[in-house]
C-alpha cells in the first residue's frame, strides 16, 4: 500500500526552461522527501526521467530536456518498499501527475495505489478540467495535484479540505505551482498566491491562466506542516512557519516550565521551538547537539533498519556545552521515541546532569491518513501512556507536551487537522477505522 508524502511542482515556461525550473525546484524541496525524484515534461510527447534517492542522485541534468511544460516530484515512500516503480510522476501518454497526499478511500475503486486511482479518474474524463470535477466529488483526503497533458495544459489542484500546501508564483516569466512557497523564492521568484483549497489552476498552452474553485469544504490544513514539515522560511496560508514554531516554544515554555541551565534543540526543525521556549524561560539557549551533514531525517526513512542505520551517525554533542547542566532538550515531536532514546543517552554520555525533554506538539497517539507516515498506534510511544511513563522508557528525567488547544493557539489557526492527536478524523466519508489500518499497514 502506498501512502505519500512529497513535495510537488509544476511550470509553464515562456522560455523552454520548465524543466530546469522544475528540477531547481524540487532541489529546494527535498525536504519534503529523499528516496525518489522525478520529472515529466514536453518533448515531442510527454518524457518522464525518474530514479531514486535525492534528486542530484536520481536525475542527471544532462538528459533533461528544453521544454515549455514540466512537473516534478520528490517522494519519500511509506510502503517500506521504496522502488523505482513508485517514483513519481505517473504517465499514461496523455497526461503526467505528481501529486502529495493520500487518498484514503482510492482502494474501493479496484487500482493498487492512490496515484493510480488519480490517473484512472482523470483518463476516464472527457477533459482534463472534468477529470479534476470528478475527483473532487469521489476522492477523499489529502490531494495536491500537479498535472501535465500532452495539449500543452498545466494543471494544479489542492483538493477542497486543503490538508496540504501549495502555492503559485512567478520566476521571471513562467509560472510555477508547488508546494512552498520558500523554493519559488529562494529562486528569486515572486509568489502570486497561496492556492485555495478547492481550486483549481489552469494554464492554457499559450500561458492563459485561469482558476476555479471546484469544490468547497471546511478546511482543515495539517497541523504537522507547520510542526515539522515544511521549511522553516516557508509562509503557508498566511502564516510563517518559522513563527508559528517561535509561538510553539513560548506557549511550551509558559506551560511547561522546568528550572534547567540550559535548553537545547534536536536539530533542525526544533530549532525556532528552541528559541521561543528561551526567549519565554530566559534560559539560556546551546545548540550542544549537531547534526551531520550527511543525516536524512530518520522519521522519513522508510523501515526500521534504514531508521536505525541513520541514526547511528546523524548527532554529534558538544561536551563542553552539556557537562554538569541540566538541560532542557526540545523536540518538535516524538514518534517511535527512538531517535529521542538515543539523543537522551547521548546526553548523559556525556555528562548532563539532568534531561528535560520537552515537545513542541501534542502526543501523537494515531496514524494519518492524509499524508504523512506515521506507524500504527502500536508502534507510536505515546500511544496510551502518560508523560511519566514516557519519560522512564526514553530514560529522561521528565517529558511533557503541548495540548491540542496550546499547539492551536501558538499556530494561530482554527481550521487545522489534529487526527493524530486526537484521533478525530476531518474526512468527508466515514470508514472503519480498523479497516483503513489494515488496508494501510505496511
Ligand atoms: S493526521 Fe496529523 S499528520 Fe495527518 S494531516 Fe492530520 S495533522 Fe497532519
Amino acid at each position: 500500500m502506498i501512502k505519500e508524502h512529497c513535495g510537488i511542482v509544476g511550470v509553464w515556461s515562456k522560455d523552454n526552461k520548465a524543466t530546469f525550473i522544475a528540477y531547481e525546484v524540487l532541489k529546494l524541496l527535498q525536504h519534503r522527501g529523499q528516496e525518489s525524484a522525478g520529472i515529466s515534461y514536453i518533448d515531442g510527447g510527454i518524457k518522464t526521467l525518474k530514479g531514486m534517492g535525492l534528486v542530484e542522485d536520481a536525475i542527471d541534468p544532462i538528459f533533461l530536456k528544453s521544454s515549455n511544460l514540466s512537473i516534478g516530484h520528490v517522494r519519500y515512500s511509506t510502503t517500506g518498499k521504496g522502488t523505482i516503480d513508485e517514483a513519481q510522476p505517473l504517465s499514461n501518454g496523455k497526461i503526467s501527475l505528481a501529486f502529495n497526499g493520500t487518498i484514503p478511500n482510492y482502494y474501493k475503486f479496484g487500482t493498487n495505489t492512490d496515484t493510480e486511482f488519480i490517473l484512472k479518474v482523470l483518463s476516464e474524463s472527457e477533459d482534463i478540467k472534468a477529470g479534476i470535477r470528478k475527483l473532487a466529488d469521489i476522492a477523499d483526503g489529502a490531494y495536491s495535484i500537479v498535472i501535465l497533458t500532452s495539449d500543452g495544459e498545466l494543471i494544479g489542484f489542492r483538493d477542497p479540505k486543503g490538508f496540504r500546501p501549495l502555492v503559485l508564483g512567478k520566476i521571471g516569466e513562467n509560472y510555477v505551482i508547488a508546494s512552498e512557497d520558500s523554493a519559488i523564492r529562494q529562486l528569486g521568484g515572486s509568489i502570486i498566491r497561496d492556492v485555495k483549497p478547492g481550486e483549481m489552476i489552469y494554464v492554457d498552452k499559450n500561458g492563459n491562466i485561469e482558476s476555479e474553485i471546484i469544490a468547497s469544504s471546511p478546511v482543515s490544513f495539517c497541523s504537522f506542516e507547520y510542526i515539522y514539515f515544511a521549511r522553516s522560511d516557508s509562509v503557508i496560508d498566511g502564516v510563517s512557519v518559522y513563527s508559528a514554531r517561535v509561538r510553539l516554544g513560548e506557549i511550551l515554555a509558559e506551560k511547561h516550565y522546568v528550572d534547567a541551565d540550559i535548553v537545547v534543540p534536536v536539530p533542525e526543525s526544533s530549532i525556532p521551538i528552541a528559541v521561543g521556549y528561551s526567549r519565554k524561560s530566559k534560559i539560556p539557549l546551546e545548540l550542544a547537539l549537531v547534526r551531520s551533514m550527511i543525516a536524512k531525517r530518520s522519521f522519513i526513512m522508510p523501515t526500521q533498519d534504514k531508521r536505525e542505520s541513520v541514526l547511528e551517525d546523524k548527532f554529534g554533542v558538544v561536551k563542553d556545552a552539556i557537562q554538569g547542566k541540566r538541560i532542557v532538550l526540545i523536540d518538535d515531536s516524538i514518534v517511535r521515541g527512538n531517535t529521542m532514546k538515543r539523543i537522551v543517552k547521548l546526553m548523559r554520555d556525556n555528562g548532563a546532569r539532568q534531561v528535560h525533554v520537552r515537545v513542541g506538539s501534542p502526543k501523537i497517539r494515531y496514524p494519518c491518513y492524509m499524508g504523512i507516515d506515521f506507524p500504527t498506534s502500536r508502534e507510536l510511544i505515546a500511544y496510551g501512556k502518560t508523560e511519566k511513563e514516557i519519560a522512564s522508557e526514553i530514560g529522561a528525567d521528565s517529558v511533557e507536551y503541548l495540548t491540542i488547544e496550546e499547539m492551536i493557539s501558538a499556530i494561530g489557526r482554527k481550521d487545522l487537522c489534529h487526527a493524530c492527536f486526537s484521533g478525530v478524523y476531518p474526512l468527508k466519508f466515514s470508514y472503519d477505522m480498523s479497516q483503513l489500518e489494515s488496508v494501510f499497514k505496511r
